[in-house]
């Protein structure tokens, strides 16, 4: 396909790498520019649940979710073919331990909607010891309510494999910070860049490049040493576990929900809490030392909705942040979002998802 114009965009997490992904499958010429490289940002992090929400009240961004969900294998597998490099991903579902009568009224609930709007996806309500190898029977004694429909992948490795496969189809990266974006450019630590579209990708710092109202949450996570088998994904009360066939095993708990902090880069006793919680649930992880512990900044716009399209009045520079914890679940279809959008196609996405339905004033990046 002959190219169509070049596409800059800032940030290679897991949003900015499918953007360039999808863009160059449309012709698009693509540079990426990151600070601190592919991975740097809250994407190279260690836990990789993919988890659809609630299925009630249902909603347009429930159901892109799901289709994303659906639909994120076969694009991980192209991946995988380009570079080489496996993504850890699998369908593993999700049980989430009930500790009390209302928590399991709640699942009955939930199963119950899932029927109507997660078709073809099995969830049932199990006995407190269904799973005693990986849920304390003591930790779920209202029972444990099991769904097939989550998955989960490895973000720090995904983010390799999408950097490799750009880099392989003909995009170009550059190490740089950004300092300002104009429609067609970029000013940058490095020089000006000139493209025919901009996508601020910049997680986060997103919000401060496009000059909108939004920020972070900052989350701790870890990394354990244990080889538990292909487990659940296991959620409970701001706790996930998330076990992962990595050559060096390994099984991630996370995460904290932080709304201030001094260091992003920081880890403390509030991580420790999780990680008791975690061997409290399941005991292969009783003993287990803990390999690396981590943390990074959740981008969150105020509208706490992903922000996926063309900043209003700022011609073509597009935004593509705000995915809080489900970045990675629809991080293909917002690329491909974005993709469509430049090249003036359908982008196939819910409406409150566009800067202009969700952010009532106009940016300061000025036309
Ligand atoms: C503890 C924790 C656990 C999580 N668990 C999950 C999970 O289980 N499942 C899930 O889907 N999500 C999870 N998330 C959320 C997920 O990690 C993020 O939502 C996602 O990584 C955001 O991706 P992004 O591409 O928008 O931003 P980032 O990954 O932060 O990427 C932004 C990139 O932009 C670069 N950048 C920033 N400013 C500039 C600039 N001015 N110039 C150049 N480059 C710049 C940065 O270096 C960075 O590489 C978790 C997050 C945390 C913190």
């Amino acid at each position: 396909m002959a190219p169509q114009g070049r596409v800059i965009v800032i940030g290679a997490g897991v949003f900015g790498l499918w953007c360039a992904w999808e863009c160059l499958a449309r012709g698009f010429a693509v540079t990426v520019i990151d600070r601190g490289g592919p991975g740097a940002g809250a994407s190279g992090g260690v836990v990789g649940a993919l988890a659809p929400h609630r299925p009630e009240p249902w909603t347009a961004e429930k159901a892109f979710q799901i289709a994303a969900l659906r639909s994120l294998p076969r694009a991980l597998a192209g991946i995988e073919a380009v570079s080489g490099i496996a993504c850890g991903w699998r369908r593993v579902g999700r049980a989430q331990p009930l500790a009390d009568a209302p928590a399991r009224r709640r699942a009955e609930a939930l199963a119950e909607a899932a029927a109507r709007h997660w078709p073809g996806v099995r969830v049932r309500i199990l006995p407190p010891g269904a799973m005693a190898h990986w849920i304390d029977p003591a930790a779920a004694p209202a029972g444990i309510l099991h769904e097939e429909l989550t998955a989960r992948l490895d973000p720090a490795a995904t983010c390799r494999a999408l950097a490799r496969a750009v880099a392989r189809r003909g995009g170009r990266f550059l190490r740089a910070r950004a300092l300002a974006v104009a429609p067609g450019r970029v000013d940058s630590d490095a020089g000006r860049l000139s493209g025919d579209a901009v996508v601020i990708a910049a997680g986060a710092d997103s919000f401060a490049l496009a000059g909108l109202p939004g920020g972070a949450v900052k989350g701790q996570a870890a990394l354990l040493a244990a080889r538990p088998g292909v487990m659940p994904v296991i959620s409970a009360r701001e706790t996930w576990i998330v076990a992962h066939q990595r050559p060096g095993g390994g099984v991630a708990v996370g995460s904290t929900r932080e709304e201030s902090w001094h260091d992003a880069a920081a880890t403390d006793a509030r991580l420790d809490g999780v990680i008791a919680r975690a061997r409290a649930i399941c005991p292969p992880l009783r003993t287990a030392p803990v390999l690396r512990r981590w943390a990074g900044l959740r981008p969150r716009a105020a509208s706490r909705k992903p922000l996926i399209g063309p900043l209003p009045g700022a011609g073509r520079v597009l935004l593509c942040t705000g995915g809080l914890g489900i970045s990675f679940a629809i991080g293909q279809r917002a690329g491909a979002a974005i993709a469509a959008l430049i090249a003036g196609t359908d982008p196939d996405l819910p409406e409150i998802f566009l800067p202009a339905r969700a952010i009532p004033s106009v940016s300061r990046v000025t036309p």
